[in-house]
């Protein structure tokens, strides 16, 4: 089901965030909640969404008194993906963020066409 609130996608009959009853089946182009990610990663996964030509919305999660505070670096960023995107959006998150981080800024493993 779907949140219109939290634009959530759950199994339940109730949104888990919210507490709503008030969901509903998901539409194609409903925008749903894919990931929260700090600024750096998050203009990263932006830069990636874009070239597998999937859509996206991002939203700053924190105002901008809170971000003052505790330092632009803190700051986090939400992606919202059409529903019918979602799962691609996923699958591309999934290997961004599931690899382990290689901190070498030159890519050794670049295949080579000669
Ligand atoms: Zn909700």
């Amino acid at each position: 089901m779907y949140c219109e609130r939290c634009c959530m996608i759950f199994e339940e009959d109730r949104c888990p965030v919210c507490g709503s009853r008030n969901v509903r089946p998901p539409r194609p182009g409903d925008l749903c909640f894919l990931t929260e990610r700090e600024t750096i990663w998050a203009e990263m996964l932006e830069d990636v969404l874009k070239q597998n030509d999937i859509p996206c919305l991002t939203k700053n999660v924190l105002g901008a008194g809170l971000a003052l505070k505790v330092g632009p670096m803190s700051e986090r960023i939400r992606f919202y993906i059409p529903y019918l995107r979602l799962q691609n959006a996923k699958a591309i998150v999934d290997e961004l963020f599931s690899a382990p981080q290689e901190g070498d800024e030159n890519e050794d493993q670049v295949d080579r066409k000669i």
